[in-house]
């Protein structure tokens, strides 16, 4: 696929983990990063929920802390959470004990079975202890949405180019993101709809690889 696929994740960790959902049936996996956060996450569910689309979001465990009431939201409405780390911390820049006491450190509070590196990197040895532990999703396409150096409609032609059954989406329930996500959201849910997509949360499972 094109080079927005697997975008950022590492050559070396492209064998590895969950990048789409094996499923014959015409479902999108969205996914929401870095979050929660009050505007972006409090926008991306009330869009999601206008049209009882479900997705899964990898919550940071400090911001989670922070916004105990939005996790709840999340949880309450159907939502599938995964782990992002209690901090965002690169693998690649972080010595393994640390990078995992991170993590553990994000599930104590978040308690999922699915985890997502940060920025998609991590060193083998990280990857190899944390697949004992969890299920790990990288994703498909990833969006801009945190990219100012393109347009949100820029962001859309390339999502949709790429709509095909089981692929996992990343966007990004931040401020950072929040600008382009009030367009790029709405926009790709109506188009998914009109291409007879449904949207779905992730399977919380340790199953490998995730499928439906
Ligand atoms: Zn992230």
């Amino acid at each position: 696929m094109a080079s927005c696929c697997q975008y950022y994740v590492p050559a070396y960790l492209r064998w590895a983990g969950t990048f789409r959902i094996k499923t014959n049936r015409p479902e999108l996996f969205l996914t929401f990063d870095d979050g929660p956060s009050p505007k972006a996450t409090s926008f991306v569910l009330d869009t999601l929920q206008q049209v009882d689309a479900k997705a899964t979001f990898f919550v940071s465990g400090k911001n989670t802390e922070q916004y105990p009431e939005l996790f709840n939201r999340i949880k309450n409405e159907g939502h599938t959470i995964g782990n992002h780390g209690y901090t965002h911390l690169n693998g690649l820049k972080t010595d393994t004990k640390t990078y995992i006491d991170n993590i553990n450190q994000g599930h104590k509070i978040v308690q999922s079975p699915l985890f997502r590196p940060p920025y998609g990197k991590m060193k083998i040895a990280q990857y190899f202890k944390l697949r004992k532990q969890f299920n790990i999703v990288f994703w498909t396409i990833m969006s801009r949405d945190f990219d100012t150096t393109t347009t949100w409609q820029q962001d859309f032609e390339i999502i949709k180019s790429h709509l095909a059954k089981g692929i996992i989406i990343v966007f990004h329930d931040t401020p950072k993101a929040e600008k382009k996500l009030k367009n790029l959201l709405p926009a790709i849910i109506k188009y998914g709809m009109e291409q007879n997509f449904s949207f779905q949360c992730l399977p919380e499972s340790y199953t490998k690889p995730l499928s439906r």
